[in-house]
């Protein structure tokens, strides 16, 4: 969520904003509210109760809509206890929100843990502006059509204000499961508006390197560095990635003692299953590759599971030579953006992305490329190690104009405008 914080902080601070979340503990009995005014913008967080923290948070949002919105149906749990409880917390960030805002203030619900809470505030009397950011994919009518509260769903997200995308492959495929649905509704106002990074950020501050990041300039020496960041998480086609570096190193002995691929694995969702045969999976791979190739003094794969601050990630971007920024889904995808910020314009990196990450419909410049076939991700990333710096710049120009067309505050501010505009006019067809 950091991406998220970091473009909301500043304008909720500047508004008299309030954050409502959940405060990460686990606790029985019923929630109460609690507010720190101290911090910008102001917090009020609640409990979930151990039962809604395993049928709402890791069952329904992690284990039914994470992998149906990111189309793998294959995956999916449906439960009615977990749907049931999903209602129930849905309707408890609505009380709560209630309690925060004016009937007639705006609330900015985020992602896809709160798709009916525009439905529960209207039916708690609630009359002032709702508006919904979807930060994951939406899938299409077929995929969609395995929920089977699918129409209570949309319903539901058809009583916001507005709803927005990050991209229009993501709004398509939300208005025609709208109209494929066994009920009639009417489609919502939709903006596509793709969620923007502050690229000052991530442009390394002329200091040493981080502790680790220096251990490992100094263990790959001059040997080039490709770079992956991730959540540990299926969608973002981890595996698959390791299999073309695989294919790269088999078909292209040259490679061997010349690339390090530095794979950072941030640890996530380790209790939802599947979590933990996909960290079973990356690292056989990882040992595999290394086992088959590595010397005495080359590790192919350095692979780490932990996270960074982002001024170390910065580093980091800035070292390496390529980002395989691979998912096989991804509503955006904030890396991508955030390695074109941390690259030396005079002798940038390569980044090659899916076509199946919402950063790519932005990001038009970078190799765009297919995660599911190793042997074409393998030659994209050769391709990648390989272009000349003449190719290298020009294309980073073109990323480094897209990722800054927008700030996080004016990404802020034309979503809030835009749900004003959407909450009138909604109003005056009342009227
Ligand atoms: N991130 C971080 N430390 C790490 C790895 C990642 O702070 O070690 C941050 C990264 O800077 C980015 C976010 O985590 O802002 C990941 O966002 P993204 O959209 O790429 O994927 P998500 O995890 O939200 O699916």
């Amino acid at each position: 969520m950091s991406g998220l914080a970091n473009a909301l902080e500043p304008a909720l601070g500047a508004s008299d904003g309030i954050w409502l979340g959940w405060s990460g503990r686990e606790e029985p009995g019923d929630p109460a509210l609690a507010l720190d005014a101290e911090r910008t913008p102001a917090r009020a967080t609640f409990h979930l109760r151990p039962e809604w923290r395993r049928h709402y948070q890791d069952g329904f949002c992690n284990q039914a809509l994470w992998p149906l919105l990111h189309s793998f149906p294959s995956r999916v749990r449906y439960s009615t206890a977990d749907w049931n409880t999903y209602v129930e917390v849905n309707d408890v960030y609505a009380r709560f929100a209630t309690e925060l805002v004016d009937h007639d203030g705006v609330i900015w619900v985020h992602d896809y843990h709160l798709l009916l809470v525009a439905q529960s505030l209207r039916t708690m009397g609630y009359d002032g502006a709702v508006g919904l950011f979807l930060h994951a994919p939406f899938p299409e009518p077929d995929v969609f059509a395995t929920l089977p509260w699918g129409d209570d769903l949309l319903a539901a997200m058809c009583a916001f204000d507005l709803v927005g995308f990050h991209t229009d492959r993501w709004a398509d495929n939300f208005r025609a499961c709208v109209r494929a649905a066994q009920k009639t509704l009417r489609v919502p106002k939709i903006t596509v508006h793709p969620i923007a990074i502050d690229p000052s950020r991530f442009q390394p501050r002329p200091c040493a390197l981080d502790g680790d990041i220096a251990r490992l300039r100094n263990a790959v020496g001059s040997r080039r560095i490709v770079l992956g960041v991730d959540r540990l998480d299926y969608a973002k086609g981890i595996p698959e990635r390791l299999r073309a570096f695989d294919r790269l190193l088999a078909a292209k002995p040259e490679w061997h003692d010349r690339v390090c691929f530095v794979q950072i694995s941030v640890p996530s969702r380790e209790h939802v299953p599947g979590y933990a045969e996909l960290r079973h999976e990356v690292e056989a791979l990882v040992g595999r590759i290394n086992g088959r190739y590595g010397e005495a003094d080359w590790v192919p794969v350095h692979y780490l599971y932990r996270s960074y601050e982002p001024v170390v990630l910065a580093q980091l971007y800035r070292e390496a030579d390529v980002a395989l920024v691979t998912p096989l889904r991804d509503g955006m995808n904030l890396v991508a953006k955030e390695f074109v910020a941390a690259q030396d314009a005079e002798n940038p990196g390569v980044l090659v992305l899916s076509q199946f990450a919402g950063a790519s419909a932005e990001l038009t410049d970078a190799i765009i490329t297919n995660p599911y076939h190793p042997d074409g991700l393998a030659e994209d990333l050769e391709r990648a190690l390989c272009m000349s710096r003449a190719e290298r710049c020009e294309r980073y120009t073109t990323l480094a104009a897209a990722v800054g067309r927008m700030s996080p505050r004016s990404w802020t501010e034309r979503f809030t405008c835009q749900l004003h505009g959407a909450f009138r006019s909604a109003n005056d067809e009342v009227q």
